[in-house]
């Protein structure tokens, strides 16, 4: 968990957010995190009281209690929660910058897709090991 601000912003700049204590990035080979980016997510999650945003998002369903948000008018993808936790998830493609954070690995590499090869040498996870959860 790194204990500094990040700031982040949509293509269009109608959203605008900033964040504390970002936890390491994961990568999601999900099926459905495939199907919604058309490849896979990337997400670091915070506590719902450390991620301050500005401008509209539109919350829409994903899987189970998850959820992803986009910017109302760009439609660029912003966050992930699970409602039944108090974390959500800054998917760090709006990030500024993502200096000081770390990458996790990779998670459900079981549903990946047949088209790439992950040889990064990061961890791969079969489903999820604790420490990509949310709380
Ligand atoms: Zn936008
Ligand atoms: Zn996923």
């Amino acid at each position: 968990m790194v204990d500094r601000e990040y700031n982040g912003k949509c293509l269009c700049g109608a959203v605008s957010y900033r964040a504390t204590g970002l936890a390491d990035i994961w990568y999601c080979h999900c099926t459905q995190c495939r199907s919604l980016t058309g490849h896979f997510l990337a997400a670091c999650r915070t506590r719902r009281d450390r991620l301050f945003v500005s401008g509209d998002i539109v919350w829409s369903p994903h899987s189970g209690a998850a959820e992803h948000a986009r910017c109302a008018q760009c439609g660029s993808l912003l966050f992930w929660a699970n409602r039944s936790t108090n974390s959500i998830s800054v998917l760090p493609g709006g990030l500024e910058n993502t200096d000081g954070i770390d990458v996790g690995g990779h998670i459900f590499v079981s549903e990946k897709g047949g088209y790439y090869e992950i040889d990064d040498g990061l961890p791969q996870f079969d489903r999820y090991p604790a420490e990509a959860l949310g709380n």
